[in-house]
């Protein structure tokens, strides 16, 4: 049996980011004992999300990873793994709806619109800035009230509503607003009605700008941090078939069993709890009432320029088209795409029922609509993808039973961490500084 000190389930960035880091906390702080790990990654190939497939010089990463940086340590460490391999790339990304191109942010962004939906917006958000104003404001329950609140009700239905019915695939009754905190721009009135006769701020949101590797993809990032890390403390292609709490051991499938003292996993929840024991009962059945969506999306390499203009990415609202956000990810970094052609990601809305056919047929359409697409020969790849575990949904029962399941792992030495691991709506700067916050506590404790 292999003895570790930490055994690191699952190689996306939060368990190669907590990989390095206690490495590097060994090495700087002499505690000899976080270098002491093992990475098990049931794939082929470390990266997770952070993966980018390339098809014929076509760059295909799982729909776009544009990275933002807000932590000073995760700045630091994606310098000191990246050297100036890293370009800052500033967002151009538009709305369509309404049979106009905005800019994003919808809410701040009404300039373009049909007038009457223009002024059906300006008309509403005032009401509701003055219910507010008036404390006139009840509970907010669920996501659709809350917009109604906080933009009145024509950007609620114009957009909100739709779009997220779109991305959450549920209505907006069923999702709590606390999602949206950091993601979702929120202007004041003046900046709503400043948007609406075309005073554009292009800056709102959290990602304005972001970084990108110049060249390979995302997976250029996820490939800086491996190889910085021992070959040998790391084993892809296995998986924990059995974990025993109680005796602190993984049996993998590689036949192996391994003991440990801490284990970090970034295993989506539902399917950690598949392998665990032992679990009351209870907990067996509180993990059923998680929700998720599966994303569905779409690669497509196409043989010209200019698709999109220069945008490089577009968001649809409207219930009517099978997707809600088509992006051009070598509108962004030009590498992404051969010399004079296009790559693509379409996300395919997640209450779609229609075939990938038929969605093949709608992204073409749209995009002859618009000039983006001369004929059908022009397009080299065209390819649908699958993420199981795609966006955690804040229903009524998330908090309580993810702080039950979190709670009931931590007392068991588990750090249950990441975007499914954590169950959480992030990003991959939250991955890494999880694994980074986790080698720091690793090494207090030691
Ligand atoms: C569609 C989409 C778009 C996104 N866009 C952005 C963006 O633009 N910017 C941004 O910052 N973030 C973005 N994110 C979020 C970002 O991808 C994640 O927050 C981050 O990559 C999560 O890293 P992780 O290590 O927690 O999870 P993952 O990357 O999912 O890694 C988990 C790893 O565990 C492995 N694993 C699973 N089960 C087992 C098992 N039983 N045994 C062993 N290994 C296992 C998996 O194979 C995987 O390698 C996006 C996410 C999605 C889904």
């Amino acid at each position: 049996m292999l003895a570790v000190d930490t055994l690191i389930l699952g190689g996306g960035l939060t368990g190669l980011s907590a990989a390095y880091h206690l490495d590097k906390q060994a090495a700087t702080t002499g505690t000899l004992r976080a270098g002491n790990w093992l990475l098990v990654e049931k794939d082929a190939r470390l990266g997770g999300l952070t993966r980018t497939e390339v098809i014929d010089g076509y760059h295909f990463d799982h729909t776009g990873h544009w990275l933002h940086l807000r932590y000073p340590e995760m700045k630091q460490f994606v310098a000191d793994v990246m050297g100036d391999a890293m370009q800052q790339v500033v967002r151009k990304s538009r709305i369509w709806s309404h049979g106009a191109l905005t800019h994003f942010p919808f809410q701040q962004n009404l300039h373009g619109l049909p007038l009457a939906v223009v002024h059906e917006c300006v008309q509403a958000a005032i009401e509701a800035a003055l219910a507010g104003a008036k404390g006139e404001l009840p509970p907010v329950n669920d996501f659709r009230q809350f917009c109604l609140q906080q933009f009145g009700k024509g950007i609620t239905e114009r957009f909100m509503v739709p779009y997220n019915t779109k991305l959450w695939g549920c209505p907006p009754e069923e999702i709590t607003a606390d999602w949206c905190s950091r993601f979702l721009p929120k202007p004041n009135l003046a900046q709503i009605v400043a948007g609406a006769i075309g005073l554009v701020d292009d800056q709102a949101g959290y990602n304005a700008s972001f970084i990108y590797p110049r060249q390979g993809g995302i997976e250029t990032f996820a490939k800086a941090i491996i190889s910085k890390l021992p070959a040998a403390k790391v084993r892809c292609n296995a998986r924990p078939l059995a974990i025993d709490l109680e005796q602190k051991t993984a049996t993998l499938s590689d036949g192996s069993v391994v003991q440990w003292q801490r284990l970090l996993s970034s295993v989506p929840l539902p399917d950690l709890f598949e392998v665990l024991s032992p679990v009351p009962e209870g907990l067996r059945q509180t993990i059923k009432l998680l929700r998720c969506t599966s994303l569905r999306y779409m690669n497509y390499g196409i043989a010209r320029t200019g698709v999109l203009d220069d945008i490089q990415w577009l968001y649809i609202p409207e219930a009517h088209y099978p997707f809600y956000r088509i992006g051009s990810f070598s509108n962004a970094v030009a590498s992404l795409a051969p010399v004079g052609k296009s790559s693509l990601y379409v996300e395919v809305a997640a209450n779609c029922t229609d075939s990938d056919a038929d969605v093949k047929l709608a992204v073409r359409q749209f995009l002859r609509d618009h000039g983006w697409l001369d004929t059908d020969a022009q397009i080299e790849v065209e390819q649908v993808r699958h993420i199981r575990y795609g966006y955690v949904v804040f229903d009524r029962n998330y908090f309580g039973v993810r702080a039950d399941l979190l709670a009931f792992l931590d007392q068991a030495g588990v750090a249950s961490r990441g975007r499914y691991g954590g169950w959480v709506y992030s990003s991959m700067e939250d991955a890494m500084w999880e694994g980074y916050r986790f080698a720091q506590a690793a090494v207090t404790a030691s």
